[in-house]
């Protein structure tokens, strides 16, 4: 057989060749825009020659601080496709990660949302790699900033050169994008995205069984093109010629079901606190959302009650997906089998609320006490995986060793396995606290709280959360000399200065001691049940 590269510049040239008249729609801080699939790759086309001028070298860093949007799906072609490397960043994360990452990625360009401009400025001054600021916004003029040398994205596309030649001799193995993922501690964690690891995975999105993306569908990627590439969907409805509707900055639930029910949305993926506020909404209004094909669910376990909900009460089906950043994401998907149809409306529902079957391609093995855990839904061990879409290492990042051992990736993710290969997520071996789609790094709030004057030992755990699926509950044991004096005020001032608003506690319990393991480790499983009386 041939060997042709698998790159990312077969994608868009199939969307300008085949699909030159389906649709992208963009809500923007001015309002719903559109652009066709040909008018799209025009436009990317010019991004990618403005960024060779700014001085973009096959190889080099480009950042993105940005929301869903065609100018961010532009982006992520224009950067791969010329050579260049496409860096997702997380505009969530606290000013000092944001930082580190942009130094450690060694970042050339940053292409930044205006709205993200106040993050980016906090931070310029310790940014030693970037050479060039490019504001991504509607309007004509540039909003102030002391970001410099800074240029506007619309001027550098209008005086860009529409025929630009994407490349096609790339090795299929060279980096096309990178995206960092949070730590139980510390900095964040690289990945690198291969042309090659990535246009199979997105292979993978259009089997049927899997996402089953296609040109037919109308697909809302909820979930943030700056966490592991939407779930690869911008790649496979370009590819596949998919209607794609971007949902742009600081979007409610309201603003979904509209989009939802006005452009006939097919398909859409997001995590669980998304399907929780759309479900409150569905609850309020009427919509009428019968073009819904499926709503894919992950990032955290879906609750069975929810999917329950929204397939017998509101018709929508739900897929529910598992993965992480250094797979691509998607590695597993929850199904029914044929010769399981005939099951009860609730065993259909239990084998949903499980992260399902392994896609083609990848391998798992589950790791327990005495080797590989029995497929008995029952015996508990942790997860690998090798695929060719799963990260070999971090992006120079020590850390690799632990996670990365013997060709497979150990995922630090508890799980069992049913006789019919379904794994169940049981626990996570890290200690992350997992908010609204985002992580929170328990070990790091614990370090700080364990800063203060006041504060002997202090323990953060997650609590369950309707609207935010976990959310952070610090258990602080105060210095006996102290006990009197600290207040809960004075913890969070402490902390404020040192964290993104969304990693503060929503709680500080004062406790006389924590529970902790026969090595002195903190329990915290022990410590959850004791607090939950009082977080009630
Ligand atoms: P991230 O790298 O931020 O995408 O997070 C990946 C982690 O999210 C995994 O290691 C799991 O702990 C968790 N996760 C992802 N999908 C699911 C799911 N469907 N159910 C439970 N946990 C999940």
């Amino acid at each position: 057989m041939m060997q042709t590269p698998l790159l990312l510049t077969q994608m868009i040239e199939r969307a300008e060749k085949y699909f030159p008249k389906k649709e992208i729609v963009s809500r923007t801080e001015s309002g719903i825009q559109r652009f066709t699939y040909k008018q799209w790759g025009e436009r990317t086309r010019r991004l990618a020659s403005a960024l060779e001028k700014l001085g973009v070298r096959e190889g080099d860093k480009v950042g993105t601080l940005a929301w869903n949007h065609h100018r961010h799906l532009e982006a992520y072609f224009a950067i791969p496709c010329s050579g260049a490397v496409l860096h997702t960043i997380n505009i969530r994360l606290s000013p000092q990660h944001v930082s580190y990452i942009v130094n450690n990625a060694e970042d050339k360009v940053l292409l930044i949302d205006s709205d993200v401009l106040p993050l980016v400025e906090s931070i310029k001054d310790e940014l030693t790699t970037v050479k060039a600021f490019v504001i991504m916004t509607d309007k004509e003029k540039l909003p102030e900033t002391t970001l410099t040398p800074v240029y506007h994205y619309e001027e550098l596309v209008a005086e860009g050169d529409p025929s630009f030649a994407f490349r096609t001799d790339l090795d299929e193995n060279a980096p096309a994008g990178m995206c960092y993922t949070s730590a139980t501690t510390g900095n964040p964690k690289g990945v690198i995205y291969s042309h090659r690891g990535t246009v199979l995975h997105t292979m993978a999105l259009g089997l049927v069984d899997t996402a089953g993306v296609s040109e037919k569908d109308t697909a809302l990627p909820v979930v943030p093109m700056f966490h592991v590439n939407a779930w690869g969907l911008p790649f496979a409805a370009v590819w596949f010629g998919t209607k794609q509707v971007l949902p742009g900055p600081y979007f409610t639930p309201k603003i979904l079901a509209e989009l939802m029910q006005e452009e006939k949305v097919t398909i859409s993926a997001g995590v669980p606190t998304i399907w929780l506020g759309l479900l409150k909404e569905l609850e309020q209004n009427k919509y009428d959302l019968s073009s819904l094909r499926y709503l894919l669910c992950g990032g955290s376990a879906a609750p069975r009650g929810m999917i329950k909900t929204f397939e017998e009460k509101y018709n929508i089906p739900f897929r529910h997906g598992y993965g992480m950043t250094e797979t691509s994401p998607l590695t597993n998907i929850s199904t029914t089998k044929s010769y399981q149809e005939n099951l009860s409306k609730e065993e259909k529902l239990d084998l949903k609320a499980k992260q399902g079957i392994l896609a083609p391609c990848l391998e798992m093995k589950v790791i327990g006490k005495e080797g590989e855990v029995k497929w008995d839904g029952k015996e508990m061990g942790e997860l690998a995986l090798r695929g060719p879409w799963i990260a070999s290492e971090y992006f120079k990042d020590e850390r690799t060793k632990d996670a990365f051992r013997d060709g497979w990736l150990y995922t630090g993710d508890v799980v069992t396995v049913d006789e019919e290969g379904n794994i169940k997520i049981v626990d996570r071996t890290k200690d992350l606290i997992k908010s609204g789609g985002e992580w929170i790094s328990s070990v790091d709030l614990e370090n700080a709280l364990m800063a203060h004057e006041g504060i002997f030992e202090a323990a953060v755990v997650a609590v369950p959360s309707e609207q935010w699926q976990e959310r952070p509950v610090a258990c602080v044991v105060l210095k006996d000399e102290m006990k009197e004096s600290v207040t809960k005020e004075e913890i969070y001032e402490f902390l404020k200065p040192q964290f993104a608003k969304w990693w503060l506690p929503d709680e500080i319990l004062f406790l006389n001691e924590i529970p902790k393991t026969s090595v002195g480790k903190f329990l915290k499983r022990a410590l959850r049940e004791e607090i939950k009386e009082k977080i009630k």
